[in-house]
């Protein structure tokens, strides 16, 4: 049973608006000694912006605009909302016949009787498109291909940024005597490489699909300790499986999704990885009051 006392600590982690969902949360926090972050709207603040155009085989950069801003229309990913609040014109939904979506890969759409591709390499080789993969962009920027009627069509660029107090969650994480903090993405390792050098990561996987996500977490929970823990950070776009099955799963509050504050064990309300560092303080110094 849990001792009363981590009611107590369950309110002074909600007045630093830390939600945690019961003591046994709170105790385990304790016991972490691996975090593992996923990257977009968690560890980057998940705000995209458009930063390139590219067209090829004779489209204009405002046709490839358009099109992949209706094949996103449907979607809430951070990635749809960029292209759409880029593309200048209103979006006629009438236009759209036929809308799939495919989770960690893209959108196909028919729009106009065309047959639309917006989405990564993954769903280009899905699709068998015949397409240039894009390798020297040397900035940060998620890449996002577009197909039409089965033929290559060009490519935007997409910028997102850390979040302010990224830097500095991992380094006092770090103190805190977490000892392995690793990064999950579905962006590609180019993008993963520079942010997991730049933030001093132990380790990433890059390129992972969310089931993929789930099996790497049950990798790492096989490795580890028995008495350790392992606490999953998600903003929860696709990410609800993953959290559900980490020891804590942790769910960012305010850009996450219902399904990922439904499913996470503690959320952050205001979205800042450093609450975690606070999240972990509360529950050590709780424990220090029980026992
Ligand atoms: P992350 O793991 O970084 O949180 P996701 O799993 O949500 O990212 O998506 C992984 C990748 O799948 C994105 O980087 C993007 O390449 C592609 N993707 C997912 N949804 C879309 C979409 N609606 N439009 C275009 N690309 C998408
Ligand atoms: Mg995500």
């Amino acid at each position: 049973s849990i001792p009363l006392g981590f009611f107590g600590g369950i309110g002074r982690a909600s007045r630093q608006g830390i939600l945690v969902k019961g003591g046994n949360y709170l105790e385990a926090l304790n016991d972490v000694k691996q975090i593992v972050f996923d990257k977009t709207g968690t560890l980057t603040k998940g705000e995209f912006v458009v930063s390139k155009i590219k067209p090829y085989n004779g489209h204009s950069k405002d046709e490839l605009l358009t099109k992949a801003a209706y094949a996103e229309s449907h979607s809430t990913h951070p990635i749809a909302k960029s292209i759409i609040e880029a593309c200048e014109y209103k979006i006629d939904n009438n236009k759209i016949e036929d809308y799939q979506e495919f989770s960690g890969r893209g959108i196909k759409a028919v729009i106009d009787g065309q047959e639309v591709l917006v989405g990564n390499n993954k769903l280009m080789d899905q699709e068998q498109i015949d397409y240039q993969e894009v390798t020297e962009e040397a900035t940060e920027a998620t890449i996002v291909y577009i197909a039409i009627d089965n033929v290559y069509a060009g490519y935007i660029t997409i910028a997102d940024h850390l979040k302010d107090d990224s830097l500095k969650a991992i380094k006092a994480l770090k103190q805190a005597g977490i000892r392995e903090i690793t990064m999950f993405t579905g962006d590609r390792e180019n993008v993963a490489r520079k942010i997991a050098k730049r933030l001093g990561l132990d380790n990433y996987y890059a390129e992972l699909l969310p089931a993929q996500k789930v099996e790497k977490v049950e990798e790492l929970l096989k490795k580890q300790d028995k008495k350790d823990k392992l606490i999953f950070v998600g903003d929860g776009i696709n990410d609800a499986p993953v959290l559900a099955r980490s020891d804590i799963g942790v769910a960012m509050g305010g850009l996450g999704s219902d399904a990922a504050i439904e499913a996470a064990d503690v959320v952050l309300m205001t979205d800042e990885p450093s609450k975690l560092v606070t999240a972990i303080n509360t529950a050590h110094k709780t424990r220090q009051i029980i026992w």
